[in-house]
Parts: structure tokens; C-alpha cells; sequence
């Protein structure tokens, strides 16, 4: 048994509509016992931490990330190429990935995920080159001590048969299922407070066989795990798509299997209003990414319209090929910043300039897309919020810096002003970043080692 006590918590956000000032939690065994005021949650604790001058919240969910990209930020062939010409231009450096890469990149990522709030990542992993297998991701990230929940992906159509990536990427589809399968039976964890779970989804609809596509709808039903791919992240991709198989990927998507609660779409971009309905009638989420939209030139997630009729909503960093940071504060920022530019082009909320009386979407409404709207696509009741029973996974930050003088609202200016880095996290209980620093890996050492690990990718 051991407990922690947090108290003298300047605002202390549940992300279940109470904002409680002079906050305070306990925390028996890595759950949340208690939650009130400073005065009220008085019981004596293994450790108490004064978080005086503190904004407290759950959390980050990153609900699509690709850790290995990590290696490869900035690559100038791929930084001002839109999504296909990205692709090419990164396929001949992933070739080269090996297993030691993964678990480095892996740990990397996690660790500049943790840095910046994440307490849950879903990771997409789809390249197995060079003998690399799921246990090499999962050695990378779980010493970081943030949740995991790793898909495992992968590509059958290769460049022999039409398709974008070399066949050294590829594998065969029998190939696929069995890693799936072997993934889910050595790491999958269904039980509440689970640090690690695995979902299964090829990359896109056009880098699998339907046959696959079904039976990986099949498989993830048979072991209760999540579903995930990208969906209509370009209005080019949708075009190949109805090419390919004579119907846009969402309604094809869903006829073979692919729609429901454990299912989430990274990007989601072009889609039509009865394919938004759809999702939302379904409880099919999405991963809403736009750094990476905006940085690959993709468009822009028609984020209000998601919201409006009801579609589950969580933010993605996505891979740091295309974002390049991995920094989840600042995909809260975006996010709120690039609906409001929507707002502005499309007239979306009444918006008529001159006029008053138009409401934006809020930090609010983007920080709970970013705790519980995440936890709820990844299909999880266990974290997302604060509240009595669920997990201990809570983020600190110290208002007292330059970048938050002057504000009046200690929530929101987590957003409008942008937060670099988290003070203070903990992860069911246990501490992950302690005054800003990573307490459970050895960041300088790490970030020699993927120096070498990236030089690998373009020797
Ligand atoms: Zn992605």
C-alpha cells in the first residue's frame, strides 16, 4: 500500500466540470481515493507534495502518434512534400530501421511525450523491417512509465502490385495476423489501470487487401482490442480510394467490419456530413492531428462539425516525421487555433465579422478533448478525468513564469499563452516528471544514443 497527497493546489481541474481552488487529492495505490479542497482531504499520506501556485489536470491522451519517426524530424526531401511525396521521400530511410531504432526512438518519443503532459500514447506502428517485432517498442517505451496502447500495423501491398512502399516494407498478410495475435497474447492488458494495450490496423485502406482489413475487423472484436488506421487525411487519398474500390474509405471501411466504439480514424479531413453522422451514430472516435495536417499541407478536420453531431474527439501529436515536434501542450494549442481559423473561413457558429456575439471554440472545450475526449476514443474509463476511482494519472504546472504573467484565468492560459513542458506528472501514482525533469529515464543518454540511431537512417 503506499499513498501520495497533492494539496495547495492552485486550480485543480477534474476535466468533469469542477474547477476546485486550495485543491487537493489523495491517492491510494496508484487510484484516486479522494478528491476537495486542501481543508477537507486532511489524511495523513507515504508522501504529500505542496503544489501551491500549481494548476493541476488529468493527464494528455495522444491518440495517434508514430514513435519511430522520431529518427527522422526534418528530413529535407520530406519538409515541403505533401503526404504521398512525404511518404516516398521517407521510405527508403525506414528501410534501414532496426530493432534497436524502435526501442530507442520509442523511448525517446515517449520521454518528449512525458516532457509535455502525455501520460497515455497510442502508438501506429506499421514498418517491421530488418527482423524489428513489437517487443522492441515496448522495451522502448514502458521504462518511460507512461500507458501505452501500440498498434500493430502493417503493409501487404507493396510496390511489385501498385503500391507506394518498397516491398522490403512489407509483409504477407497470414504474416500480419499472426504478429497481431502474438502481440495481443504477450502485451494486451484488458484489466482497468492497464499501462499497456495492443490494437491492430494497417496504415491505410489502399496498403492492405479488404480480405485483411476484414479479418483484422474480426480479430480485434474476438479479443476486445482497438481497431485503428488513418482515414481520409488527403482529398487525394480519398480519390485513389474510390478508384481502388468504387466507394469513398469510410463507408468501404465500414462494410468490412470497421466501425463501433474500439474503432478511431487518425485525421479524418475529407469527409462528407453523412459520413461525420455515421461516425457519430457508430461511437467511432478520431484522432483529430492538426500540426501534422498543417504541416503536410493536408487541410483542415472539420473539428466543429465533429462536435456538433456528437463524433468522439481526441488530439494526436502524430510521428515527428511530419509534426516535428512531439510536444502534446502545443497540439492543444493548434487544435484551438486552427478551428478558429476554420471559424473565420467557413462562417462556421454564426460567425459574420462585424457582428457580435460569436462564441469560438474554447481552451476548455481542447484540453478535455485532450484528457477525456482522448481517453474515450481509446476506449478507456479508467483516466481522462480526475474524480474518485479512477487512475492517478495527473500533470502539474508551475504558473509562476514569464510565459504565464499577467494571466487571469490559470486554466485556459495553459492554452492561450502555450505550456513548454509540465512541471510535475505522475502516472497511476507513480512520479514521471519531477520538477520538469524525467525522473524514470536518463534523457541526455537517451538522446546520444538516437543521434547515432538516426545517423543510421540516412548512411
Ligand atoms: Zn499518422
Amino acid at each position: 500500500m503506499s499513498s501520495l497527497r497533492l494539496h495547495s493546489i492552485d486550480l485543480l481541474a477534474t476535466m468533469t466540470g469542477a474547477e476546485i481552488g486550495d485543491g487537493a487529492l489523495l491517492v491510494r495505490d496508484g487510484w484516486i481515493e479522494k478528491i476537495g479542497t486542501t481543508s477537507e482531504i486532511t489524511d495523513a499520506a507515504d508522501e504529500s507534495v505542496d503544489l501551491s501556485g500549481h494548476v493541476v489536470l488529468p493527464g494528455l491522451v495522444n491518440t495517434h502518434q508514430h514513435l519511430w519517426q522520431s529518427l527522422a524530424r526534418a528530413v529535407p526531401a520530406a519538409q515541403d512534400a505533401a503526404l504521398v511525396d512525404w511518404l516516398m521521400a521517407l521510405f527508403p530511410l525506414w528501410e534501414k530501421l532496426t530493432p534497436d531504432g524502435v526501442r530507442t526512438a520509442g523511448r525517446l518519443g515517449a520521454a518528449g511525450l512525458a516532457l509535455s503532459g502525455c501520460t497515455t500514447v497510442a502508438d501506429h506502428h506499421y514498418v517491421w523491417p530488418n527482423g524489428i517485432r513489437m517487443d522492441d517498442l515496448v522495451d522502448g517505451v514502458a521504462p518511460v512509465g507512461v500507458r501505452a496502447h501500440l498498434t500493430r500495423g502493417g503493409m501487404s501491398v507493396g510496390a511489385s502490385q501498385g503500391g507506394l512502399a518498397a516491398d522490403v516494407l512489407t509483409e504477407r498478410e497470414d504474416a500480419i495476423v499472426d504478429a497481431t495475435e502474438r502481440a495481443v497474447s504477450a502485451f494486451h492488458d484488458p484489466e482497468a489501470g492497464a499501462m499497456m494495450r495492443i490494437a491492430a490496423g494497417p496504415p491505410s485502406v489502399l496498403s492492405t487487401s479488404a480480405e485483411l482489413m476484414r479479418e483484422l475487423g474480426a480479430l480485434a472484436r474476438e479479443h476486445g482490442i482497438g481497431l485503428h488506421t488513418h482515414l481520409a487525411e488527403t482529398a487525394g487519398e480519398s480519390e485513389r480510394c474510390v478508384a481502388a474500390v468504387g466507394a469513398p474509405a469510410l463507408p468501404y471501411l465500414e462494410s468490412l467490419g470497421w466501425s463501433g466504439e474500439h474503432v478511431w480514424f487518425a485525421h479524418a479531413v475529407h469527409l462528407a456530413p453523412d459520413e461525420i453522422r455515421s461516425l457519430a451514430g457508430s461511437g467511432t472516435g478520431v484522432a483529430h492531428c492538426p500540426t501534422s495536417n498543417m504541416r503536410l499541407g493536408s487541410g483542415i478536420a472539420p473539428l466543429g462539425e465533429f462536435l456538433r453531431e456528437g463524433v468522439r474527439v481526441g488530439l494526436g501529436v502524430d510521428g515527428a516525421a511530419s509534426n516535428d515536434s512531439t510536444d502534446m501542450f502545443a497540439e492543444v494549442r493548434q487544435a484551438m487555433l486552427l478551428a478558429r481559423v476554420m471559424a473565420g473561413m467557413k462562417g462556421m457558429g454564426g460567425i459574420r465579422h462585424g457582428s457580435a456575439g460569436h462564441r469560438l471554440l474554447t481552451a476548455r472545450q481542447m484540453l478535455r478533448l485532450a484528457t477525456a475526449g482522448g481517453a474515450e476514443v481509446l476506449s478507456r474509463d479508467d483516466i481522462g478525468t480526475l474524480a474518485p476511482g479512477k487512475a492517478a494519472d495527473i500533470v502539474a504546472v508551475d504558473l509562476d513564469r514569464l510565459r504565464f504573467a499577467g494571466q487571469h484565468d490559470p486554466l485556459a492560459a495553459l492554452v492561450l499563452c502555450g505550456t513548454a513542458h509540465v512541471d510535475q506528472s505522475w502516472v497511476h501514482g507513480r512520479r514521471v516528471v519531477e520538477d520538469g525533469r524525467l525522473r524514470t529515464v536518463d534523457v541526455d543518454e537517451l538522446t546520444a544514443e538516437h543521434r547515432a540511431r538516426s545517423a543510421e537512417l540516412t548512411a
